[in-house]
């Protein structure tokens, strides 16, 4: 008899659910984690009453009622809207692109202007075979919207020239031809009164955790304390890297706290021109509307990951999808083990996405 019937490697939202069901059909969990605090990459600092998402900006969307009611279980959300703006070389243009960014590039005032436009801007590039992003980002919406507002932020968020990424990472660009800001298309957004971490310990009330763990410094004490393992950490550390090491793009953040009530109006500013090296700023207090006096920025560098870093965005080139097949075949082998979440799956989830494989995974484990 095990002193635990799961054993959860990782806090993030997806060790977070499952822990939180498990335990409310009666079943004994315990969740290590190895950094010094719990939620994964939703995790918020709080800097004097200011939430500071340290993991990079989280903004919840979802177009599935039954998440979104889900999440509002434990906590309501705000009504924030994410409407980004694009800085290029001091012009300041709205997202998504739309008929307000329209008028700001050509002064266009009906979808039909911005429409002719669009057109005759790809019907002049005559791009018939997209053979890179840059010839498939143009011959979707055209020269002006792709050198201002793509090109050099794509760059640097890829580390890479546009001409020699493949096609295939943008198969849609989309474009509206209304005056809407709103980013996303889903019906439901916002982030959680009170910021993220509110999120994560009301589903963890009654939970037993420890931070500061590395699962992989014990890993057999570990895999003797219960009758199962959830694990989330990454599957190729797992499997101790025997098919060698799955690669990762990583973001390097920038703090910067300011003795000034608001800095720049906005809580995503998007640098879109290649030699100012940060793809955005964000000011963190705009997503819970703060009041503070202060306020806190971040700028965000895109890095190519190396060991020790952050890993944060999987590579789904044909080498790596490869390499994760294979892990992914030898954890099809385990009967105690369930793997889960964006680095065992070696998968990009959003947060409404990794809530809806962790309850399918819990139906799964429970016959229902
Ligand atoms: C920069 C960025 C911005 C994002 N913005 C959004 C957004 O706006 N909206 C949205 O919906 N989604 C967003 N996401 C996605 C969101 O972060 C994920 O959906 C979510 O974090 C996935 O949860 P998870 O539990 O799978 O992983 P994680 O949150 O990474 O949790 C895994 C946990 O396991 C721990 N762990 C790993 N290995 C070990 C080990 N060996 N021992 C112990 N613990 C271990 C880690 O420390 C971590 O806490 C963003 C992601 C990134 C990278």
């Amino acid at each position: 008899m095990k002193k635990y019937d799961y054993l959860i490697v990782g806090s993030g939202l997806f060790g977070s659910v499952f822990a939180h069901e498990a335990t409310k059909r009666g079943k004994t969990c315990f969740i290590i984690e190895k950094r010094d605090h719990l939620g994964g990459n939703l995790y918020c600092e709080n800097i004097d009453g200011i939430n500071v998402h340290k993991y990079g900006a989280h903004i919840f969307h979802t177009n599935d009622k039954k998440i979104w009611d889900y999440v509002n279980s434990f906590v309501e959300f705000n009504r924030y809207t994410n409407s980004p703006i694009a800085n290029y070389k001091g012009e300041l243009y709205n997202l998504p692109f739309n008929m307000n960014t329209f008028y700001q590039l050509w002064k266009v005032k009906t979808p039909e202007e911005a429409k002719e436009k669009i057109k005759s801007q790809i019907e002049a590039l005559g791009i018939k075979k997209p053979k890179n992003l840059e010839e498939q980002a143009l011959s979707l919406v055209g020269t002006d919207i792709y050198e201002k507002l793509i090109k050099g932020y794509t760059e640097k968020q890829w580390g890479r020239k546009a001409t020699e990424l493949p096609a295939f990472i943008i198969k849609r660009l989309p474009v509206r031809f209304t005056y809407d800001n709103n980013y996303f298309n889903d019906k439901y957004q916002g982030i959680p009164n009170g910021g993220y971490n509110v999120l994560i310990n009301k589903m963890l009330a009654g939970v037993g955790t420890e931070v500061n763990v590395d699962f992989f410094s014990e890993k057999e004490k570990w895999m003797q304390l219960a009758d199962k393992v959830v694990f989330t950490g990454k599957i190729d550390e797992f499997y101790d890297y025997q098919y060698g090491k799955l690669n990762y793009r990583s973001l390097h953040f920038e703090n910067t706290r300011l003795e000034k009530e608001n800095y720049q109006g906005n809580a995503v500013i998007n640098y879109t021109e290649k030699d100012i090296p940060y793809t955005r700023i964000i000011e963190h207090k705009h997503f819970e509307f703060g009041k503070q006096a202060h306020t806190v920025i971040t700028k965000e560098y895109p890095k190519e990951w190396e060991e020790g870093m952050e890993p944060y965005y999987p590579v789904n080139d044909d080498k790596n999808v490869s390499v994760y097949e294979k892990y992914k075949k030898m954890s099809k082998n385990e009967s105690n083990i369930i793997f889960g979440g964006r680095l065992a799956e070696y998968k990009y989830y959003d947060m409404h996405q990794v809530i809806g494989s962790a309850l399918t995974s819990i139906k799964k484990e429970f016959n229902e």
